[in-house]
């Protein structure tokens, strides 16, 4: 079998939402990728033990934190320059979606709160603890964030959701201009629709017809999206292969964005 290439050769990296789905199998190949340490920062305090006890070569750590939360974002970012001297990627990827009936009408404001506190108040607390601590040791590191295809246009639905991944792109833009002149890169990926425990448990019926209705759709026929792709983008907007990729979004979608919304009809 091929040798893997080590891109990540010595790297302390952070993936938040990494006991499940985008973000574990992101953390299984920066590990690969010979990362010193990678920490999974969860709430799902079980299957994210069982994620970093199952990584090889003892670089895995979990430690629970709440992304809504700042203190906790915090102290996690604290905890992992003290444990590793450093912090070099921080994959800010933990989300959650709203409810499909999340119409302007009908805006549930509660509802509205929950998302928006996980996936744009949770990624702004993620980012800037992240590059305060890289400026504080003079790291030129790489800022990730996970948006969606959601992030670029207008939808029938989930409202909240939309809304909460335009911020995305907001911040990875700013954060971009901001902190370039410290060395440090900001950057996102978009996914269209991938079969994880987000999509399915949200509300399966729906989650069900979106899976179905992207694959077809895309432009890029014969494959399908799989998490380990999103993986790969990652680690190429966390290693030197994007030293002069910063402020970009790129798109994990098979050519999904340039066509009408599937989901328009919904
Ligand atoms: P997932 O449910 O498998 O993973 C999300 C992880 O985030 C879970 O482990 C969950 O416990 C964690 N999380 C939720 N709230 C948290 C909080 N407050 N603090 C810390 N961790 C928290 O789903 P996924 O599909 O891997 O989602 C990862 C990212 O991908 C999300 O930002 C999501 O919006 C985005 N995304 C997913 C899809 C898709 O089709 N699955 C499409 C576009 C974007």
């Amino acid at each position: 079998m091929a040798e893997v290439t080590q891109k990540l050769k010595g790297k302390v990296a952070i993936v938040t939402g990494g006991a499940s789905g985008i973000g574990e199998a992101t953390a299984r190949l920066f590990a690969q990728h010979g990362a010193r340490a990678v920490v999974i920062a969860d709430i799902q305090d079980e299957k994210g033990r069982a994620v970093a006890a199952s990584i090889p070569s003892q670089i895995c750590s979990y430690v629970q934190c709440d992304v809504s939360d700042e203190n906790q974002v915090k102290a996690m970012v604290d905890w992992t320059v003290q444990k590793y001297g450093q912090l070099d990627i921080m994959f800010s990827n933990a989300g959650v979606v709203g409810n499909s009936g999340q119409k302007v009408l009908d805006l549930d404001l509660s509802e509205f709160d929950r998302v928006m506190n996980v996936n744009a108040r949770g990624m702004a607390a993620c980012v800037k603890h992240a590059a305060r601590a890289m400026v504080d040791k003079r790291v030129r590191g790489s800022i990730i964030c996970t948006g969606s295809i959601a992030a670029s246009r207008g939808g029938a639905w989930r409202t909240d959701y939309i809304m909460s991944k335009h911020a995305v792109l907001g911040l990875v833009r700013s954060a971009c201009r901001q902190l370039g002149e410290y060395g440090i890169r900001v950057n996102s990926i978009s996914p269209s629709a991938v079969m994880t425990p987000l999509m399915i448990s949200a509300e399966p019926e729906v989650s069900m017809k979106a899976l179905k209705r992207y694959g077809p759709q895309t432009s890029l026929k014969g494959i399908t999206l799989t998490v380990k792709h999103l993986a790969e983008a990652a680690l190429f907007l966390a290693s030197d292969d994007s030293a002069f990729v910063s402020g970009h979004d790129l798109g994990v979608d098979g050519g999904l964005i340039s066509l009408p919304d599937p989901m328009s009809s919904l």
